[in-house]
């Protein structure tokens, strides 16, 4: 049964609890609770000098959490939040540094999940919370995906169905001199611009914040995965049936009525970026339970709306590039 009350008495308790949210589902903590959070860095078995995103209830509570908050912060939570965007602020002298990796950084969400937003009210404080995956795997979507990642490692799941946007929120530092994208998501550098009526970057090695995390190889399945423009996709589905090695697909198109090569699972991507990034992982889940040798992903097309998408792919396919001709 779906109980928000005993999700709060938890987070209240030091406990983790998986919480719903429009990007993907998140493993929290109290955020004033460093015993908690170290908690969750232990499950996930994250670096801590990773930070975590702590998600709070409405934009009124930026001030518990940092200082010296630029008018564009403001802007950008009146436009955006509850909603996919993260943004950097100076961290507030009483945010444990656990939660922050150690950084003079904090970084602050209201995420857009009717339950989760009951949660963090009647809950009344942050909640810190990554991915509610083991590091550097395919992140969750689902409450089973969390159920079969972390078992009983976490006190409770919160199921609130399937996550309408499917992957992570677009993150901005706003403690450079003017606004910098820290990572992709569903809000575009367009959105962004809009409200900010100014300069913005998407260059993130120009930020003074450090992002650990963000360059690494993540959201990757056990299987290679081989991130290939279509005709290479081809090629290489040929190369490996001839090698008697067989291939899991993700593509823009169909699968051949009739093939002679060795195809494990074949699934079709949408066209269309915001139904392709709501179910990115759960295809990647799909796949990966498949017997395959490797997983063949067929290159996004290079357009802004895909950004967000081909950052992901490109990540959990860093392990394998190397091992293909
Ligand atoms: P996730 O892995 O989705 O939980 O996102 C966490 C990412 O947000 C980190 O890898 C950083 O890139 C960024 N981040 C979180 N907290 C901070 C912080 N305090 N300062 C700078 N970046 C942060
Ligand atoms: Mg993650």
């Amino acid at each position: 049964m779906i109980s928000i009350k005993r999700a709060t008495t938890l987070l209240l308790n030091g406990k983790l609890v998986a919480i719903p949210t429009e990007t993907v589902y998140g493993l929290g903590a109290d955020a004033k609770n460093p015993i908690a959070v170290q908690n969750i860095y232990t499950v996930k078995g994250r670096p801590a000098t990773n930070p975590l995103i702590i998600h709070i209830p409405n934009e009124g509570a930026i001030i518990d959490w940092a200082i010296d908050i630029p008018e564009n912060a403001w802007k950008l939570a009146k436009a955006f939040w509850p909603g996919p965007l993260t943004l950097i602020l100076k961290r507030h002298p009483s945010v444990p540094k656990i939660v922050t990796g150690g950084q003079d950084t904090v970084a602050l969400r209201v995420p857009n999940h009717p339950l989760t937003l009951t949660l963090l009210s009647q809950f009344g404080g942050g909640i810190a919370a990554p991915s509610a995956n083991r590091y550097g795997r395919i992140s969750p979507t689902t409450a089973e995906h969390v159920e079969k990642a972390l078992g009983s490692d976490v006190d409770y799941i919160l199921d609130g169905g399937p996550c309408t946007l499917g992957i992570e929120s677009t993150i901005v530092s706003l403690v450079d001199p003017s606004p910098i994208i820290l990572r992709q998501g569903s809000i575009s550098a367009l959105e962004l611009t809009k409200i900010l009526g100014g300069k913005l970057s998407d260059k993130k090695e120009l930020s003074t914040v450090k992002v650990p995390g963000s360059s690494q190889s993540h959201y990757a399945p056990r299987q290679p995965l081989y991130l290939l423009e279509k005709e290479k996709l081809f090629a290489t589905l040929s190369q490996l049936s001839k090698e008697n090695k067989s291939s899991s697909v993700l593509c823009f198109g169909e699968q051949p009525a009739v093939t002679p090569f060795l195809i494990s699972t074949w699934i079709r991507m949408s066209s269309h970026p915001k139904d392709c990034a709501q179910q990115l992982y759960q295809h990647l889940h799909i796949l990966d339970k498949t017997d395959s040798n490797c997983i063949l992903v067929e290159m996004p097309p290079k357009t802004p709306e895909w950004l967000a998408i081909t950052d992901r792919l490109q990540r959990a396919a860093q392990h394998a590039t190397s091992l293909i001709t």
